[in-house]
């Protein structure tokens, strides 16, 4: 690695280990993820990846930046999970049918492989518009660490700590945070990922960062091999999203400026419900096959109920460069923002680490020709 432009990338979650990856992978950098909360930890409210469904739905109708990544995401993902391949365990290829009781929300999604309308005969009550296409979900637990050991296999470095400010690691490189007491030295590039924490890190502080909290239901329901959205008049969102594991996540809320971090119990059983009445299939095949099945034959297979933090900006995903001065060395480290991803950081993950990489080369090359 000698002769590597040392960077660091701040953050271990989905958008900072896919951005690591990325540049790991492009040669000709030494790359060191700093991180408070790595995928293997526990699952808490200070790392919104863990919580995710995780499935991809071009749902940013607003947004055409935002839908961009999301379609050059989807074409990775797909060669990923291509059946046979290596990766292929992380994801599921499912049959998708979104609902829309509204028709101001329905997105484009006939790009979306064996896209077909459902005829409206079909529809079930209140939903004015259907369609079914295939597209995968991803099984986060299995997802980030090996993007993890991804990043650490191409030669990545990952260090387990919290950052106060980001002057700390832009006078200092990675030396206060690492047990190997390099002397400090500032790095040839940061690059900003840190999710809702960006809120609170010292010397950016984007107080245009919001949380949209969303919770969820984890249950164990392996013959549910489909997902399913019914999209509500109000914006918000009933799914079911298998993963390969035969676990199943059932949402969903979406909360803005809600930081509460424990799960309600009145809102999981609101999420049963709804879930429930759109989804009967839930119930194991065994005691349909018996009798009617009710609520609480779904409740006997939750593993777990959830909330995580979507991290939100007002303007969207920032994705840009700002210069700092690194003390009294006289030298200035390019700082590659890449935060702020809402709803959709693993459906924009790799679009959004393709851009921060080409913001790195173009900053790093006025490094070098200064
Ligand atoms: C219920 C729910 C369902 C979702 N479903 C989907 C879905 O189906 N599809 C989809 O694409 N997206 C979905 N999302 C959104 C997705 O989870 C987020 O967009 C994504 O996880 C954001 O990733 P991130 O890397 O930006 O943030 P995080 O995963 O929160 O990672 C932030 C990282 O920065 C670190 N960090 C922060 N501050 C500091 C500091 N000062 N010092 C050191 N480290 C720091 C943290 O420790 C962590 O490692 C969902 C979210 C929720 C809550």
């Amino acid at each position: 690695m000698e002769g590597s432009k040392k960077v660091i990338v701040l953050g271990a979650g989905v958008v900072g280990l896919t951005t690591a990856v990325k540049i790991q992978e492009r040669g000709g950098y030494q790359v060191t993820v700093i991180a408070e909360v790595l995928p293997t930890d526990d699952k808490t409210i200070r790392y919104t990846s863990h919580w995710a469904g995780a499935h991809h739905v071009l749902n940013a109708t607003e947004d055409d930046k935002q839908q961009k990544m999301d379609i050059d995401t989807f074409d990775v993902l797909w060669e990923l999970s291509e059946p046979g391949s290596e990766t292929e365990k992380n994801f599921l290829r499912v049959t998708q049918t979104e609902y829309y009781c509204d028709h101001k929300f329905v997105p484009p999604l006939e790009r979306m492989p064996d896209h077909k309308l459902i005829p409206k005969e079909l529809l079930p009550a209140g939903v004015v518009h259907g369609l079914t296409f295939t597209s995968i979900t991803l099984d986060t637990p299995k997802y980030l660490p090996y993007l993890a050991s991804r990043f650490t296999a191409a030669g990545g470095k990952i260090i387990k700590a919290s950052v106060q400010h980001i002057n700390q690691v832009v006078e200092g490189g990675e030396s206060a945070f690492s047990s190997e007491r390099n002397p400090p030295s500032p790095p040839d590039a940061v690059l900003v990922c840190t999710g809702i924490g960006t809120r609170f890190l010292g010397g950016v502080e984007d107080k245009d960062m919001y949380p949209i909290r969303g919770q969820t239901v984890l249950i164990r329901a392996p013959w549910i091999k489909f997902g399913r959205t019914i999209g509500h008049p109000d914006g918000t969102w009933t799914y079911v999203i298998p993963r390969r594991s035969g676990d199943i996540i059932l949402g969903g809320t979406k909360d803005a400026n809600d930081w509460y971090p424990h799960p309600r119990p009145e809102t999981t059983r609101d999420i049963l419900e709804r879930n429930f009445a759109m989804c009967p299939e839930l119930a194991p095949p065994e005691i349909r096959e018996k009798r009617t099945p009710t609520i609480e034959d779904v409740i006997a297979l939750i593993i777990e109920e959830g909330c995580g933090l979507r991290p939100a900006r007002k303007g969207g995903i920032r994705l840009e460069v700002e210069w700092l001065e690194a003390g009294d060395t006289g030298k200035k480290v390019p700082i590659v923002f890449n935060y702020g991803h809402g709803g959709y950081g693993f459906q924009s993950s790799w679009a959004s680490a393709d851009i921060a990489l080409t913001l790195l080369e173009d900053a790093t090359s006025q490094t070098l020709a200064k």
